[in-house]
């Protein structure tokens, strides 16, 4: 091998290895502005690229979360100081963060359902792998299904769980996982539940199980979600390259590289807490469904409402504890717009009581404007709206912001649990205010027939 070859190859590798970012040095900041002063100094920090934000919108008194390079760590820092605000560091060092979320102590066997645990956080073949699985030891319950295929071509894979496929009349209900890549409790919670839907003792999660069809997709957004393994933790949107351009000093062009899904959907689009600019983590995209992993959804949604009494669609992200009821461009006084807000909130109350009472975690419920930021273009507005779905969700899962993203995986269990606790509750509560009849089929009808068997034979 000549010196050039030579030359050739450590290139490649270290092109290669240049690609995954790394996060070394990088703190997590937190403010919470005060007024409307601090909101503009905010603004500020984020024009002037001092750091990348958590989120892009702020208001007063909601927690705003800036990661900040090791470069502008002291330029940051003189800014709030001139400024006055207070700013505190909730992770001194995001990459060892970072390498503790992967790398968990405590790996419990016995938490795990064939080749899948939740003792750890596990990337897209392993999700979809164990897919595949579970409709082979369920064979008469479960079947994989793919909804359509992404940016760069992955499926969109999830399972339809039906444990009772004799129904003639179907009640539906769909759970949508990982939309932002980076919320990666997103896609071990919607595992757990699948995974209890499929093997629970407990009567009231089967129930719930055995109610309806389930249609179950743990990561809707598999280009980013797999770019958060290989390449960028914080990545959050899909992978989108057809808006990319340079982008301000500060930011990387590779942030141009995607759409934020959650942004997308062709209902109110970019009317509100969205962006048209691609260096950003809330572009909404060229057009409305512009990206083939929104019309996947879309579409797919749209089959659904035929096949059956569509009842349930939640959709889970993370992180800050809500429930959050449609629509989320309407401030208060726009609730009336969903048509039946009161239920949905009183159904999303008693599920956040029901998830309290096993670790004390509170979960906030309301508008997204009143309980985080006014948002447009989301999947579960856009469901709502479309087809009038009777209970509709975004569910923003653990924490309050100490880990945020980075949400430690000895938490998984906790809030996989909870977050059961609370869904058993809320369909406790949608079938009490009358949205669906459990006694009209299935489980009670069977029982009523084979009382009447009884009552026929004892009497005849
Ligand atoms: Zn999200």
């Amino acid at each position: 091998m000549n010196l050039t070859n030579i030359i050739f190859i450590f290139t490649i590798l270290t092109v290669v290895s240049a690609v995954k970012k790394t996060y070394d040095g990088y703190s997590l900041y937190k403010i919470i502005p005060k007024d409307n002063n601090e909101v503009n100094v905010l603004e500020e920090i984020k024009q002037k690229n001092l750091g990348e934000f958590w989120s892009d919108d702020f208001k007063i008194g909601l927690d705003a979360k800036i990661m900040v390079a090791p470069e502008k760590r002291d330029e940051f820092v003189q800014h709030v100081t001139n400024e006055n605000i207070e700013a505190t560091v909730a992770i001194e060092d995001i990459q060892t963060a970072i390498n503790r979320q992967l790398n968990p102590d405590i790996i419990r066997a016995s938490e795990s359902y064939l080749s899948y645990s939740w003792s750890e956080y596990h990337n897209l073949n392993a999700i979809y792998t164990w897919l595949d699985e579970l409709q082979t030891n369920h064979p008469d319950i479960a079947k994989t299904v793919v909804m359509g295929q992404s940016v760069e071509n992955r499926d969109i894979k999830g399972i339809v769980i039906n444990h009772h496929p004799e129904r003639e009349n179907k009640r539906i209900g769909m759970i949508e996982g990982t939309l932002h890549a980076r919320e990666w409790i997103s896609a071990a919670t919607v595992t757990w539940i699948i995974k209890e839907f499929l093997t629970s003792d407990d009567p009231e999660i089967r129930a719930l199980a055995e109610n309806f069809e389930w249609h179950i997709f743990p990561v809707v957004n598999p280009d980013g979600y797999s770019y958060t393994f290989t390449d960028n933790r914080m990545w959050r949107k899909n992978r989108s390259p057809a808006s990319i351009k340079t982008c301000p000093e500060g930011t990387d062009d590779d942030m141009s590289h995607g759409v934020d899904l959650n942004r997308n959907f062709d209902f109110q689009w970019l009317t509100v807490g969205a962006s048209n600019d691609s260096c950003t983590n809330t572009f909404a995209g060229p057009t409305a469904f512009s990206e083939p992993e929104t019309r996947a959804i879309a579409q797919y949604v749209g089959t659904l409402n035929e096949q059956g009494e569509f009842v349930y669609y939640i959709a889970f992200h993370s992180y800050t504890q809500l429930i959050i009821i449609p629509y989320s461009h309407v401030q208060s006084d726009g609730s009336l717009l969903s048509g039946n807000y009161g239920d949905m909130y009183e159904i999303a109350i008693r599920g956040a009581d029901a998830l309290r009472k096993r670790y004390g975690t509170t979960y906030r419920v309301g508008l997204s404007a009143n309980v985080m930021y006014p948002m447009s273009g989301t999947s579960f507005d856009w469901v709502k709206h479309a087809y009038n779905v009777p209970v509709t969700y975004l569910m923003e899962l653990r924490d309050i912001g100490e880990f945020g993203f980075l949400l430690p995986a000895n938490q998984i269990i906790p809030t996989a649990l909870e977050t059961m606790d609370a869904l058993v509750e809320m369909d406790r509560n949608t079938e009490k205010i009358g949205y669906y009849h459990a006694s009209a089929s299935g489980m009670f009808y069977s029982m009523t027939v084979v009382l009447a068997g009884v009552f026929v034979v004892l009497f005849y």
